[in-house]
């Protein structure tokens, strides 16, 4: 008997979301069944809509790769979750477990390619993975988080994607006390890694092209923030930055950031960039290093340090039926930070 299950997919590009019922798998003896109460919108979702090809660009598709819920059922062989637990997934379901990659704990850079929570394909059982936009999830145990205790659901799930995109680099780089950060761009993953960064104790500057977003900015923790129209402050911030994560996610001229570091700074880019906006000249004269890239050690590591400090997006809670509103505003960047998709609704 396969389960029953009520999504929200589209049946082609740029067809509305829609209510589908669709089936997931019996649960493996490995498996773990999520009732999800929470997902957020992730930027993701909405060029998946689009068909873009990297996306998987099969339909019907269900999106959503960020969520939390309640364990609602288990395999035969799983020891380490019971029913009514509180959990957390993210964008990768499975990995082949035995690659260089993988034994590191970098599953997200698996040889095979990890299986994404959609648009992916099973690797057991070659089925299209269908994502969180729906009232249940079947997924290995492996890839399934605890939830911190004390914190806000709907403000969880969006750590899973936009969370762990820029808590891995923070990590890798050893951001820390003494560091000067500068984060460019205040969006999902930018308000999450100015909360982080100043929680590891590093000054957090913030560049924006929107002066408006100052107030928002120094209440999450940034020091300065420095308008990266405006040629004066940028003059002023060179050579200032250790590490610069930026997590704009359409293309953008990013020298001026290269000027903005010290001498073997790290410029990091993390939101999906036109790679031709780089000028490789401009980071071999300064030694600098480009990065972007969760494994699932770092992802434990980030939910416990949330857990710890108190930390969660900052989220606007639409129920499921608004997920049209959603789309449209997130299309037209008319969202402070992330949607999470109340999902009671869709039961
Ligand atoms: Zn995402
Ligand atoms: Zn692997």
């Amino acid at each position: 008997m396969a389960r029953r299950v009520r999504g929200l997919a589209a049946s082609a590009a740029d067809q509305p979301l829609a209510e589908w019922e669709f089936e997931r798998r019996d649960l493996r003896p490995d498996d773990v069944a999520v009732r999800i109460t929470h997902c957020g919108v992730c930027h993701t979702d909405l060029h998946a809509w689009h068909g873009e090809p990297a996306y998987g660009n099969v339909f019907p598709l269900v999106p959503g790769h960020e969520f939390v819920g309640e364990v609602a059922e288990i395999g035969d062989a799983v020891r380490d979750f019971a029913v009514g637990d509180a959990v957390a997934v993210g964008n990768i379901v499975d990995s082949c477990g035995v690659c260089d990659m993988c034994v590191g704990g970098h599953e997200q850079f698996c040889v095979e390619f990890p299986t994404l929570t959609y648009g992916g394909v099973d690797r057991r059982d070659g089925r299209p993975t269908h994502g969180a936009y729906s009232t249940e999830y079947v997924v290995t145990e492996g890839f399934v988080y605890r939830l911190p205790e004390g914190l806000d659901p709907a403000g969880v799930a969006p750590l899973m994607c936009a969370g762990v995109t820029v808590w891995e680099p923070l990590e890798q780089w050893a951001i820390g006390p003494g560091m000067t950060v500068g984060v460019v761009g205040l969006g999902g993953l930018g308000h999450l890694a100015v909360k982080f960064a100043a929680a590891l104790g590093a000054e957090v500057d913030l560049f924006t092209t929107s002066p408006s977003k100052a107030d928002a900015a120094r209440r999450l923790g940034v020091r300065q923030v420095v308008v990266s129209t405006d040629e004066e402050q940028m003059a002023e911030a060179r050579s200032r930055y250790d590490f610069i994560i930026d997590t704009v996610a359409v293309a953008h001229d990013v020298s001026g950031y290269t000027m903005a570091l010290k001498f073997g700074g790290t410029l990091c880019l993390v939101g999906a960039l036109d790679p031709t906006s780089i000028n490789p000249l401009a980071m071999l004269g300064r030694n600098l290093t480009v990065a972007g890239g969760g494994g699932r050690p770092a992802t434990r590591r980030m939910l416990e340090f949330c857990g710890r400090h108190g930390i969660t997006a900052d989220v606007e809670v639409v129920p499921a039926s608004a997920v049209g509103d959603a789309f449209d505003r997130l299309a037209r960047n008319d969202v402070e930070f992330r949607f999470s998709l109340d999902m009671a609704g869709l039961r």
